[in-house]
C-alpha cells in the first residue's frame, strides 16, 4: 500500500472496523440510555452503563470543524498537501475525526458530508466522509492529489508505492 500507518484492531474496535470493511459504519449504542458514542469506550460516558452494541449509522452529517494541513507529518502523507482534517457531527449526535477526500477551496463549516469507505487492502477499509451529493467519481481533487476513493472511475489514482 503507500506505506501510511493504518489503525490496529482491538478487542473493543473490532466490530468498527469489521463494518467498514463491509462498507458499513457502526456506532457503539448504549443498552441502558440508548445514547450513541465514538470514539469506543467501555462504559456510556452519559449514564456510566457497560452493556452496548454497534448501532447503524447513516454515514451523513455536518462538519462541525476543519484545518488544513499543509505540512506533511509522515512520509506517506507527501505529496497529498494540503489536506483537510475534519470534526464531522453525525446525525447520531456523535462526532468523528476523519482527513477528507476534498479540495481544501470547497469545504466549508456545516457543510453536508457522507462517509465513504476506501479500501486499504487486506480486507480492510478506512470510513472517510466527503461532501455530500459529489458523485463519487467526480474529480474533486487536483491534479496530482492522490485519490483514495473506492471506485475504479477515478482518474486521479496514485502511483506512490503502488506495489
Ligand atoms: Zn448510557
Amino acid at each position: 500500500m503507500q506505506g501510511r500507518p493504518l489503525p490496529e484492531p482491538s478487542p473493543l474496535t473490532a466490530g468498527f472496523w469489521e463494518a467498514a470493511a463491509d462498507g458499513r459504519l457502526v456506532l457503539q449504542r448504549c443498552d441502558a440510555c440508548g445514547r450513541h458514542r465514538h470514539y469506543p469506550q467501555h462504559r456510556c460516558p452519559h449514564c456510566r452503563e457497560a452493556a452496548w452494541r454497534w448501532a447503524a449509522a447513516n454515514g451523513r452529517g455536518r462538519i462541525h470543524s476543519f484545518t488544513v494541513t499543509h505540512h506533511a507529518f509522515h512520509p506517506a502523507w507527501t505529496g497529498r498537501t494540503p489536506y483537510v482534517v475534519a470534526t464531522v457531527q453525525l446525525d447520531e449526535g456523535v462526532r468523528v475525526v476523519t482527513d477528507m477526500d476534498e479540495d481544501p477551496a470547497i469545504v466549508r463549516i456545516d457543510a453536508p458530508v457522507e462517509v465513504f469507505f476506501e479500501d486499504t487492502g487486506g480486507g480492510r477499509a478506512l470510513p472517510r466522509f466527503r461532501i455530500a451529493g459529489r458523485p463519487a467519481s467526480a474529480p474533486a481533487d487536483r491534479d496530482g492529489r492522490p485519490a483514495a476513493r473506492r471506485g475504479a472511475a477515478d482518474t486521479h489514482t496514485t502511483t506512490e508505492g503502488n506495489t
